[in-house]
């Protein structure tokens, strides 16, 4: 199924991209929590399919096991607490997803067409149930062009090396960088009706305000919100 189709059937998304440790995740989370719409993290997806194919000794490299792997995965995106939540084969990796390993693979595994193609299918179909804030890097550009509501997050690389650091992971955000923009399918670009929103110097709740404010101007029309 292409990804445009059937797009009209689709709930509201807010898209926010941007590169690693830019400030997404804490971002997209609170947003969702005050608009009252669903949080997904996009990335959690490509993340448990790169450790489910890694616990099966399969690596990046290797098209057609990854081929043969994920067509009989059974790969599940359900809701907890008004997030989405990933199961493979009914487990859920949750606790490994920021594994050093994972983090060294991810960005291998996911420029393959084959898995941006599943996760895209995901994302469509929890678009057609719930309203959404879905954060990504093709999340405005490719998964939902149709959407008005495109936010780019970005931030210095020394502020984003110090964040990741502060965090106590180990993650190469440099390399995934260059992987992640170099890329053929999908690359992360800056979706030419997105917000740019650089959050060096700014507070979670500075850049949601500022989300906040965006949204309300576009008419978005918020039922449940938490200010
Ligand atoms: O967002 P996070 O850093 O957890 O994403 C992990 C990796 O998943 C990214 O480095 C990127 O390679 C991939 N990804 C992607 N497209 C998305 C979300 C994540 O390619 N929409």
């Amino acid at each position: 199924m292409g990804l445009r189709s059937s797009q009209r059937e689709f709930h509201r998304v807010v898209a926010i991209d941007g590169p690693a440790a830019s400030g997404k995740s804490s971002v997209a989370r609170e947003l969702a929590g005050r608009l009252g719409f669903i949080y997904v993290n996009s990335g959690a997806i490509y993340r448990a399919i790169t450790w489910y194919l890694l616990e099966k000794d399969i690596n990046a490299e290797d098209t057609d096991r990854i081929a043969q792997a994920l067509e009989s995965a059974a790969i599940t995106c359900c809701i907890q607490a008004s997030e989405s939540r990933i199961l493979v084969d009914n487990v859920d990796p949750a606790a490994h997803l920021r594994d050093d390993r994972v983090n060294e693979s991810v960005s291998r595994i996911s420029r393959l067409p084959l898995v941006r193609q599943i996760v895209g299918q995901k994302l469509h179909e929890r678009a057609r149930s719930d309203d959404l804030v879905v954060e990504g890097r093709d999340i405005g550009s490719v998964v939902f062009p149709q959407t008005p509501y495109k936010f780019y997050v970005d931030a210095s690389p020394e502020v984003r090396l110090r964040r990741r650091a502060a965090q106590g992971e180990r993650d190469e955000i440099v390399l995934r960088d260059h992987a992640d923009f170099s890329r053929s399918v999908s690359p992360l670009v800056i979706a030419e009706d997105a917000y740019v929103i650089d959050t060096s110097h700014l507070a979670i709740e500075a850049v949601v305000n500022k989300i906040m404010a965006r949204l309300k101007q576009m008419g978005l029309q918020i039922w449940r919100c938490r200010d």
